[in-house]
């Protein structure tokens, strides 16, 4: 960041009193803009043996798949995320069951709440964010063509615990280019 949000003067890069490491402060009125990690909120959404993928109308990653996610906003819980983000992207009205998991990726600054949820009707649309939505069986998840590492990592654990008969709450740290 160049200004500052709160008079508009010039910030600079600065490490605060009683502070550890270089923050945005603002020359002029002093305000310390911190920055701290975005949180992604999305479902893993289930219609029978299926969920359903999306595939990305928008940058990064155009036309590769992912699950229905997005960054949580104000006012709002991550369930209510979830199940906003499920609406907007893929045009359903899923009931979000149980918290999946878990993924940290500080390498990126961002932190994943993935819930499962049911589909209360095998009904889908693309929004304006996704190009396709569709149901897809764990023979036909397009692995090679996810768009992001925590998506494959999440439905991995996903299909595992349904194989295995016992959901568990995961919690793990994606590293860069992991799936
Ligand atoms: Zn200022």
């Amino acid at each position: 960041m160049n200004f500052c949000s709160h008079c508009g003067s010039s910030v600079r890069p600065f490490i605060p009193q009683g502070d550890d490491r270089e923050r945005h402060v603002c020359s002029d009125c002093g305000l310390i803009h911190y920055q701290n990690p975005k949180v992604v909120v999305g479902c893993i959404a289930e219609w029978q043996e299926k969920v359903i993928l999306c595939t990305r109308a928008i940058a990064p990653r155009i036309g590769y798949w992912t699950l229905p996610a997005g960054y949580l906003e104000n006012d709002e819980t991550t369930e209510q995320g979830a199940a906003r983000e499920a609406r907007e992207e893929a045009g359903i009205e899923a009931r979000i069951t149980a918290l999946h998991g878990i993924y940290e990726l500080p390498h990126i600054n961002q932190l994943y709440l993935f819930y499962r949820a049911e589909l209360l009707e095998p009904e889908f649309a693309p929004g304006v964010e996704s190009l396709d939505v569709r149901l897809i069986s764990e023979a036909e998840v397009p692995w090679s063509e996810l768009a992001f590492g925590v998506v494959g990592t999440a439905l991995k654990s996903y299909f595992n615990d349904r194989r295995n008969g016992a959901y568990q709450l995961h919690r793990t740290t994606v590293q860069p280019g992991a799936i």
